[in-house]
């Protein structure tokens, strides 16, 4: 258990954190049927870094449509991909880069600070 978990305040994240479907697919025995079958079929490399050239070993099987936006995919193996921790948290920069660039890159102002002439 992390504490930090707490300081996501984050949608994204916590989102499948407390999803009990979710968690409960993770869990379930068809989830790691196909997840080892993604494996398998993609050689257990990332198949990110792959396209870059480099050899990587996948631990993460990752939806390419997010789960919680299309269940009907949650097990099609089009859907998936064997990835890499590293390039799986770009995929999800929502809750991946809590380690180091938290604080710079996750920061986004959308509300122009600059433009208080408009007012
Ligand atoms: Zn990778
Ligand atoms: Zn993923």
């Amino acid at each position: 258990m992390s504490n930090d978990n707490k300081m996501l305040s984050n949608k994204a994240y916590d989102k499948y954190k407390r999803n009990p479907e979710a968690r409960a697919f993770y869990r379930s025995a068809a989830w790691q049927k196909v997840r080892l079958i993604i494996l398998q079929r993609d050689n257990y490399l990332c198949q990110e870094c792959f396209k870059k050239d480099r050899l990587t070993i996948a631990n993460i099987v990752h939806h390419i449509e997010p789960l919680l936006d299309n269940w009907d995919k949650g097990l099609e193996e089009d859907n998936l991909e064997s990835i890499c921790e590293s390039c799986h948290n770009k995929e999800h920069p929502e809750k991946g880069s809590r380690k180091k660039e938290v604080k710079q890159s996750k920061v986004r102002i959308h509300k122009p600070k600059t433009n208080r002439a408009i007012v």
